[in-house]
């Protein structure tokens, strides 16, 4: 299971992370359910358990939604009718929180993809990373 694979461009790396997909191989899924890991790729064996992205996805997605959802209640209350408050509470809050779940696993693939592109982790030699430099 463990044959050698081309190596992979960093961008590709990180877009099979985003997209859930191992980094290495493409084809193996990163996570067993929402956010829970495999330990090793299903389909090309690479150790995935060493990567471990902590805090960091959440910070991010936290940076995104908020970079997102702030400006357009600044917009809505400077050029819209200025809604009353629980207005806000009924359109921001849960938009909010469906935006952070649905970035939450795209958010942490990549970083994952991110920590393992550089080795960020890695325990040995032969696991992982983008190939040899020239
Ligand atoms: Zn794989």
């Amino acid at each position: 299971m463990s044959e050698e694979h081309a190596p992979v461009d960093f961008w590709t790396a990180l877009l099979r992370g985003w997209q859930g997909r191992c980094p290495r191989c493409g084809t193996g899924s990163l996570f067993g359910s929402f956010l829970k890991m495999h330990s090793r790729c299903p389909s090309c064996d690479q150790a995935l358990e060493p990567y471990r992205a902590d805090d960091a996805p959440a910070y991010f997605t936290i940076f995104i939604v908020g970079h997102l959802v702030v400006p357009l209640v600044l917009v809505m209350e400077r050029w819209g009718d200025q809604p009353p408050l629980w207005f806000h509470a009924l359109l921001w809050l849960p938009l909010s929180v469906l935006l952070a779940l649905y970035l939450l696993p795209h958010v942490k693939g990549t970083v994952i993809a991110l920590l393992w592109a550089h080795r960020i982790g890695a325990p040995g030699p032969s696991a992982g990373g983008l190939g040899p430099s020239p």
